[in-house]
């Protein structure tokens, strides 16, 4: 098969070769062997590395582990590649898209998410921020269908006195249904909700005390709902 892909991990294996876990539009995650890549005059050169978007020939045989026969570069992202910051900032993106979208299903949607934030942390390695991840995580649970309820009281639907956060009803909570939740002031929530709403290149900027109480709602969320588990932001 052929397919365009984003190689989210790439372990060495053997003498020679790498194992590749990669996320495609159709096929979501796959893993790959890649044959004396390692090996100097490897056809493949560097280009099975973390992050590299590519056109891959995939071999499909009788296990899981499919053969990587052969690889087309459609960009190397080589701004990013060489900032540690937006390095980093892809690292911890890829991680959080492979916690919530681990299996074979197709989500072209999140395929095209990863490629933009890949794209504007080559072009803009100073967005690799704290609220970067956060509106990134906050994508992946819109795309995984549960997204955080912010425009109303997740219990009742009341739309004033919105006070609290609550995992387990998931999202914004009011004054008289406050139970089992955090607070959470209106700062955090007007973040939360144009994170949300705007592209990645329009993350709000925050402090440090919204961003940590967003992470925890987007990470309680998706522990909650999604049975996935984020690594800390801060
Ligand atoms: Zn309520």
């Amino acid at each position: 098969m052929k397919t365009e892909a984003v190689v989210l991990r790439s372990i060495r294996y053997g003498e020679a070769d790498r194992i590749l876990h990669v996320y495609t539009p159709m096929r979501g995650k796959l893993s790959a062997i890649a044959k004396g890549v390692r090996r100097s005059k490897s056809r493949f050169g560097g280009r099975l590395e973390p992050f590299f978007r590519l056109n891959l020939e995939l071999h499909e045989g009788r296990s899981e582990l499919m053969t990587v026969t052969g690889a087309e570069t459609i960009s190397a992202y080589t701004t990013l590649r060489a900032d540690e910051r937006a390095l980093n900032g892809a690292a911890r993106a890829c991680d959080s898209l492979g916690r919530v979208f681990d299996s074979g299903e197709p989500h072209p949607e999140v395929f095209n998410l990863l490629c933009s934030a890949l794209t504007l942390l080559d072009q803009n390695p100073e967005k690799a921020t704290d609220e970067f991840q956060v509106a990134f995580r906050l994508k992946l649970l819109l795309a995984a269908g549960f997204a955080p309820q912010l425009a109303a009281c997740a219990s009742c639907g009341e739309v004033e006195e919105l006070v609290g956060f609550s995992p387990a009803a998931g999202g914004v909570i009011c004054a008289s249904c406050e139970a089992g939740s955090f607070e959470l002031d209106g700062e955090t929530h007007r973040f939360l909700t144009a994170a949300l709403a705007s592209s990645l290149a329009q993350t709000p900027s925050a402090d440090r005390r919204v961003i940590s109480l967003a992470d925890r709602a987007v990470s309680e969320t998706a522990a909650h709902h999604g049975q996935v588990r984020f690594k800390a932001i801060a």
